[in-house]
């Protein structure tokens, strides 16, 4: 993508990061640089300048056996930034709320409603495929439900009487 510099913050180190240790491993072989015990807290300027990032420490192991991060309090500092990429959880926003439209029907985990074969949602002429409707999910799943998304809407305007160009 052309940036000069990647850094990726995460709040645990790497021994307690969860992610596959060989893409760890693969991107900083490509110049990524991990800043372990750092989580970001905000951002500064309109257009962002740069993350607000506070510093970690390892607490005692949860159930699981991992250790649970700790804010250090007044670590805080600023990190430079030209883009920020947010990469907070696989957990979908409140799309009703965000977009003002309440009557886009949503499943008690948040993704949007829609029939699987076809993408259509409770709003007439809205469809949505992929992973907000299906939860994190795979590419292939992502390109299948489009096309047959796309095929469905090809059918309706058909159906309508309005002819598609080729
Ligand atoms: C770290 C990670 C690794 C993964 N590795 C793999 C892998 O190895 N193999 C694999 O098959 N899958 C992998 N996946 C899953 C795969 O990326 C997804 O299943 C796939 O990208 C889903 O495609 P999508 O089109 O449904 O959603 P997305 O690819 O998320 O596309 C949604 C698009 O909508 C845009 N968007 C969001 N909100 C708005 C808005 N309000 N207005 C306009 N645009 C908006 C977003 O910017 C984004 O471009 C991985 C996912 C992650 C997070």
């Amino acid at each position: 993508q052309g940036a000069t510099s990647v850094k990726c913050l995460y709040r645990r180190d790497r021994a307690n990061m969860p992610g596959s240790q060989r893409e760890v491993q693969n991107a900083e072989e490509e110049g990524v640089v991990f800043e372990w015990l750092t989580a970001p807290k905000g951002f500064k300027g309109d257009s962002v300048t740069g993350v607000i990032v506070e510093r970690m420490r390892l607490g005692l192991p949860d159930a699981t056996g991992r250790q649970s991060p700790e804010v250090i309090e007044g670590s805080d500092y600023v990190e430079d930034a030209d883009i920020v990429i947010k990469a907070l959880g696989f957990e979908p926003e409140d799309l009703p709320t965000l977009w003002d439209q309440p009557e886009l029907g949503v499943t008690r985990w948040g993704t949007v409603k829609a029939e699987f074969t076809t993408g259509a949602t409770d709003m007439p002429g809205v469809y949505a495929v992929g992973d907000i409707v299906r939860g994190a999910s795979l590419v292939v799943w992502a390109i299948r439900d489009g096309r047959d998304c796309a095929t469905a809407i090809l059918e309706q305007f058909n159906s309508a009487g309005v002819v598609a160009a080729e």
